[in-house]
């Protein structure tokens, strides 16, 4: 017989813990994206409407990082650097934006679908 398996918290939080997300469900699948961004900082992406995770932390403990075509800021931990979420820059209503996964309990990862994206250069999946 298996033994339950307890369901994972929807809250995650960097590695000091001064900036705290929760999520509002486990996503089924998850991004890992190769960009010149994505591979440094080992993003793990799900992508949740704005307003439906809960931050605590942010802007108080938070810096932002701009770059490229400046569509979205890559948001980090000012203490432990650890890179929480991004958002829009301009966030329009019902947009997306991305949460790191792995600032979550392993449980949670062990039940979402990750799935290779070449950000890098052809911006398709890969599987
Ligand atoms: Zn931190």
């Amino acid at each position: 017989m298996s033994t339950p398996q307890p369901t994972p918290s929807l809250q995650g939080s960097c590695h000091c813990g001064a900036v705290r997300l929760t999520i509002p469900f486990v996503p089924d699948k998850a991004t890992s994206c190769n960009c010149s961004l994505c591979r440094r900082v080992a993003g793990l992406w799900a992508y949740f409407e704005i307003g439906t995770v809960i931050v605590e932390g942010d802007p108080e403990h938070t810096a932002d990082y701009v770059w490229g075509d400046k569509t979205l800021r890559t948001i980090r931990c000012k203490a432990c650097g650890v890179v929480t979420h991004w958002l829009p820059l301009v966030p329009e209503p019902g947009a997306r934006h991305g949460v790191n996964l792995r600032n979550f309990e392993p449980s949670l990862l062990a039940s979402v679908q990750v799935r290779r994206f070449d950000g890098a250069d052809t911006w398709t999946f890969l599987d």
